[in-house]
């Protein structure tokens, strides 16, 4: 007798559990269509938040309520008190930070995985929630063309990690283990780890929480010479440096995409350096990695092969919901040997034949979620064909953005796109070509960040900035499910009018 049996459904259901049937799918419905509601009116919403900080408390009760409460006046509050404190992220005119983007099998799958309700830490605790995401993560590096090194079938191994910062705290924590195998673990003030001036600050944290010493964290200084990219011989010095200075050089996170120019650190030499002095190199690809599913992009991995680990964001811009990071790598045992332990109570048949993952030997906690479905529910609703186009088509918006600003002299772009973020600013011929006033470089910085924050308080668009070598910068971030071309003009005419009023007041 199945669950579906309605004789049965109405034995179990109980209005005073927790878990009442009926109630279930009746609030179920419900919220479903309050979510299409939402999606439908999204764009009336301002696109930033416009509330000031405190304001939630003074609309809500001193403490939670005794009795309880019905979901139609729960979802009432959700519309009037939440709602207007809510950035909307998935609004076609978000062209902030990076995309976060959604869709229907990954809102679903996150949907069937939290109702399931499982917490799969090892193989026994949910044994479809462990092999599911084995299998995904095979799939998922065979699109992007990984090295086979990186997969199951090829003796390495992907792990669903929360977010890059898990992702980097559990990669970091491997290769210092396995340097402190080597040399001693009295040595661990001696472990160096570096980045340039535009890795995530991911990194840092990651050094902060597993001991490396503070002195030992090495910025590297990147220029316009490289696209702000990480120039080998500037690591080699500096790799050079420390060992000279009796140090040990650990860890170079590599980054596919950095977080304010989305810059390429060139895999290749730096791999290879890194072989050299047996540094582990992380590649961090949080949202460009995504790309790389379409072949046109994949010469960004080239040298992939000689980085130890590698990780992406299916949160960020592979239509998944958060959290979802997708890791790779080459030596799962590293992972694990720093990672695992053994309670008694989690003992088990499995485990002792060594023939099953468990993968709370692979992150930092022992309960997790049932991430794969969501990522299996994209990967086979869209396949590989729509998911590249709908890469392509955010690429092409980006592009036709990027044409756009290059037609107007009062803009320029700041540095030359990779993927689909154009970085660009009022330019200096929008104050001195028009003979508005002289301006230096702190002028033109200050007037880009009143435009942004001009822009931005007007709800229609959300865009958000970065420091590049000096330049205050606009960053346009195309990746929202819901963006067409049409709120692509919508953004460009919203700067170009602001831009206009900014421009007018400085005459006055
Ligand atoms: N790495 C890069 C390049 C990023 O841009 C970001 C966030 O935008 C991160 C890492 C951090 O990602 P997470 O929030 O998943 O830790």
């Amino acid at each position: 007798m199945g669950i579906c049996n309605g004789e049965l459904i109405s034995q179990i259901s109980n209005p005073d559990s927790p878990l009442d049937i009926e109630e279930f799918r009746r609030q179920g419905h419900m919220i479903i269509d309050f979510l299409a509601d939402y999606y439908q009116n999204i764009e009336k919403y301002p696109v930033r938040s416009q509330v000031d900080p405190g304001y939630l408390k003074s609309r809500l009760a001193d403490s939670a309520p005794y009795h309880p409460e019905s979901i139609e006046t729960i979802l009432n509050d959700v519309e009037n008190d939440i709602l207007p404190g809510i950035t909307h992220w998935q609004s076609p005119t978000h062209f902030a930070l990076f995309p976060c983007s959604m869709s229907i099998p990954g809102f679903l799958g996150e949907v069937l995985s939290t109702g399931f309700g499982t917490v799969g830490f090892n193989w026994m605790s949910s044994p479809a929630a462990t092999e599911l995401e084995n299998v995904v993560m095979d799939w998922f590096g065979k699109m992007l063309n990984l090295p086979s090194s990186f997969l199951f079938s090829g003796g390495g191994g992907g792990v669903l990690q929360g977010t890059t910062c898990e992702a980097m705290v559990a990669t970091l924590t491997a290769a210092r283990d396995q340097m402190l195998r080597k040399i001693g673990k009295a040595n661990i003030g001696k472990l160096v780890v570096y980045a340039s001036d535009q890795t995530h600050f991911s990194v840092q944290k990651a050094a902060q929480i597993a001991g490396i010493n503070s002195n030992n964290f090495r910025v590297i200084e990147t220029t316009k010479s490289t696209n702000f990219g990480l120039s080998s011989d500037s690591l080699h010095s500096a790799i050079n440096a420390d060992i000279d200075a009796g140090l040990v050089p650990l860890f170079l996170c590599a980054t596919v995409g950095t977080t304010v120019a989305t810059a390429v650190d060139p895999l290749r030499s730096i791999c290879g350096l890194a072989k050299q002095h047996e540094i582990w190199v992380h590649v961090d690809a949080a949202y460009a990695g995504s790309a790389c599913i379409c072949p046109e992009f994949q010469h960004f991995l080239d040298g992939i092969d000689g980085a130890n680990s590698f990780s992406l964001n299916a949160h960020k811009w592979f239509f998944t919901t958060l959290d979802c990071c997708c890791l790779w790598v080459q030596d799962p045992n590293a992972l694990i040997k720093a990672l695992s332990t053994k309670p008694d109570y989690l003992k088990n048949q499995a485990t002792d034949s060594n023939r099953v993952v468990d993968y709370k030997d692979w992150q930092i906690a022992l309960s997790r979620r049932f991430r794969a479905l969501k990522l299996w529910l994209v990967l086979r609703s869209y396949g590989i064909v729509n998911l590249q186009k709908f890469i392509r088509n955010h690429v092409k918006m980006a592009k036709h953005f990027e044409g756009l600003i290059a037609k107007n002299n009062n803009f320029e772009v700041v540095i030359p796109r990779n993927f689909s973020v154009v970085c660009f600013r009022l330019s200096p011929f929008a104050l001195t070509g028009n003979q508005k006033i002289m301006s230096s470089e702190e002028d033109l910085n200050e007037i880009n960040r009143k435009l942004l924050e001009s822009i931005n308080s007007s709800g229609r668009v959300y865009m958000t900035h970065g420091m590049i070598g000096g330049v205050y910068t606009i960053r346009f971030a195309v990746g929202a499910s819901l963006t067409d071309y049409r709120h692509v003009e919508l953004a460009w005419k919203a700067i170009q009018e602001h831009a206009d009023t900014l421009l007018n007041d400085l005459c006055v």
